[in-house]
Parts: structure tokens; C-alpha cells; sequence
């Protein structure tokens, strides 16, 4: 929740508030109007099976290993204060019943990974001021002015952090730069309300229409979820807001055309404020960070959706007259 103290703080006071950024890419331009510097943030409550981004869902730094980078100097080997580090078969090991994944609260950084050359180890989560993240997009500046970018906060779940959101994102606005964030519907909606007014464009995922599937593949209460962007639709009205619906077309999960159907159902009936729906096929991209996190993936069977079935899809949701994008 977004405190007092923070929501009447003077433009100068808001420079300090912090937060917990995963990544920042630039030039990005699926994820709003123009060009784009997307700002990852950590931390989410849902844990989708078939989740991208799975370094963002601790709210906490973490140290990350990626095998293929390693190069065996061993430089990492005597780091790690615990002995957790070890090398055998040719390759390096972590135990991670010895590894304390917090060892970086005690020093601000993980030992392992400062003489890692490579990057094969390095930290996913680092602490950065509103002023530091702002002055990373304003650098783009001329970029957002040419094509209408600008920046667009996502994760995670932005929501998670809900004070360090809102300030950034009014800065960014009394400064002139387009505001997108990319939500699950997860936060509380007193916080929506109050960071709405800074934001020109908001993605809302809606993974299904179907409650229960909802949570056994989010972990997230469908009813609360399905609720939550009804309100939404409702709110970013009020605030002129644009308001796109974002839908992950997984295989097994939501891919049959009575599926979508029933997710044009609910649209039409719930979010009459929205300005379009976006299908984003399932992809394979975030695999490999399972290993590097030491996290179980649970879709290695499933293959992402043919164009075909893609464009099928969108011809449905076309023919129950609901406006349809491409960003
Ligand atoms: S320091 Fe980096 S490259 Fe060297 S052994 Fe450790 S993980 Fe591999
Ligand atoms: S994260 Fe910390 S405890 Fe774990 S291997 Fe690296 S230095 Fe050791």
C-alpha cells in the first residue's frame, strides 16, 4: 500500500524512494507506442508454469549461474564464505543446501559473482533510487520524442512494488514521458487508483476466463483475478488511461477456440473500456533461466502455437466484434 507520506511528497522528495530493479532494456518496441526502455522490476505473488521471466519472481536479489558462459577459471571457487563452490566432473558446482541465497543482504553483493569475468555468475536484483532509474530513461529522451515511446515498467509484478511505481512514474509524466505498465491484475486496487493518473498506457494480463484453471496454473484466485480487471477496465476510464487486455495463448492450458471464446465473453461483458486485446503466443525462451536459478520447468513437452491456430484466433475475437492489436 502506497503511504500518505509518499503520495504528498514533493516532486524533489520522491528522488529517494527505492525499489528493486531486475533488468533495463533499451529500444524496445512490443511493449507500447515508439521506442521504449523497459524497466524489470522483482518480485510476483503468481508463479505461471510457463513464466519468461522466472528472475523476476523473488522480490530479493539473487545470484544466477549461467553454465554456458562458465569457462572453469575457478576464480569463484575460495569466494563463496560458506564453501558452497565446488568443482567436479569438469564442471562448477554450487551445493545449494550450503548456499545461503541471502548472502547478499549482509554485503550488498554475492562473493561469487565479483571476479566472474564471464558474467557466468551474476546478480539478478539491484537496489536503484527513482533518481537513478530516471536518469537510465531519460537518456533515451530523444528516441521517445521521434517515435512517441517511452518507458514502460514491468517484472515481475510491478505491483509488488507499488510506492516505488508511483513515484517513478510521476516523475517520468511531470517530466513528459509517456507511462506504460505491464500488470497481472495482482495489486491492491486502492494502489491502481492512485498510480492510474500517471499512466498513459496499461497492459493487463488475463490468462483465462476459466477460474479454476486460473489457479492451478498461476497460482492466482481466478475469481480475484477476473474481478480485479473488471475493476480495472473501470478505473482506467476514469483517468483516460488506455487500457490493452493481454492474453498468453499457452498449449493445454487456454489454446481451444472455446477457450478464447469465452475470454471474448468476458471482455465484452466486463471490460467495455478497453481498447483492444493482444494474443501473445507461448514461447521457449525462458527455459534455460530455470537451470541457471535452479528451478524446476514443468512445459519441456509443449511446442508454442502455430500462426495458423494464431490468426484462427484473432478471427474469432474479430467476428464477436472486439478490437484486436499488434504492439
Ligand atoms: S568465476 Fe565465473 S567463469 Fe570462473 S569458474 Fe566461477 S563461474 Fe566459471
Ligand atoms: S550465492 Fe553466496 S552462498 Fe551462494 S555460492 Fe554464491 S557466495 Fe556462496
Amino acid at each position: 500500500m502506497i503511504r500518505e507520506k509518499i503520495l504528498k511528497a514533493l516532486p524533489k522528495q520522491l528522488e529517494g524512494v527505492s525499489g528493486t530493479v531486475t533488468e533495463i532494456e533499451r529500444y524496445a518496441i512490443h511493449d507500447g507506442p515508439g521506442i521504449r526502455t523497459l524497466l524489470f522490476l522483482k518480485g510476483c505473488p503468481l508463479r505461471c508454469k510457463w513464466c519468461c521471466n522466472p528472475e523476476t519472481q523473488q522480490g530479493y536479489a539473487e545470484m544466477v549461474f549461467l553454465e554456458e558462459k562458465c569457462i572453469e577459471c575457478g576464480r569463484c571457487l575460495n569466494a563463496c564464505p560458506y564453501g558452497a563452490i565446488a568443482h567436479s566432473n569438469e564442471k562448477m558446482t554450487v551445493n545449494k543446501s550450503v548456499c545461503k541465497k541471502n548472502c547478499f543482504g549482509k554485503t550488498q553483493h554475492f562473493p561469487c559473482t565479483v571476479n566472474c569475468y564471464t558474467k557466468a555468475r551474476q546478480v539478478a536484483g539491484e537496489l536503484m533510487t527513482v533518481s537513478q532509474a530516471f536518469m537510465e530513461i531519460s537518456r533515451d529522451t530523444s528516441f521517445y520524442e521521434a517515435t512517441g515511446g517511452g518507458v514502460t515498467v514491468s517484472g515481475g509484478e510491478p505491483m509488488m512494488q507499488p510506492e516505488f511505481v508511483y513515484a517513478l512514474l510521476r516523475t517520468c509524466k511531470e517530466n513528459w514521458i509517456n507511462t506504460a505498465m505491464e500488470t497481472s491484475a495482482s495489486g491492491s486496487l486502492k494502489d491502481y487508483e492512485e498510480i492510474l493518473p500517471y499512466l498513459d498506457v496499461l497492459f493487463v494480463d488475463l490468462k483465462t476466463a476459466k477460474p479454476l484453471l486460473y489457479k492451478e496454473w498461476t497460482k492466482y484466485d481466478g475469481n480475484e483475478a477476473l474481478a480485479v480487471i473488471h475493476k480495472l477496465s473501470e478505473i482506467a476510464g476514469k483517468y483516460a488511461t488506455e487500457m490493452y487486455i493481454r492474453v498468453p495463448v499457452i498449449p493445454g492450458f487456454n489454446d481451444t477456440q472455446q477457450d478464447i471464446r469465452k475470454i471474448g465473453c468476458f471482455i465484452k461483458e466486463k471490460c467495455r473500456g478497453f481498447k483492444g486485446i493482444e494474443l501473445l503466443p507461448y514461447h521457449k525462451l525462458g527455459r534455460g533461466k530455470y537451470k541457471s536459478l535452479g528451478l524446476n520447468y514443468e512445459l519441456n513437452n509443449i511446442e508454442p502455437p502455430s500462426e495458423e491456430c494464431m490468426d484462427k484466433y484473432y478471427e474469432i475475437l474479430l467476428n464477436m466484434g472486439i478490437n484486436v492489436c499488434k504492439f
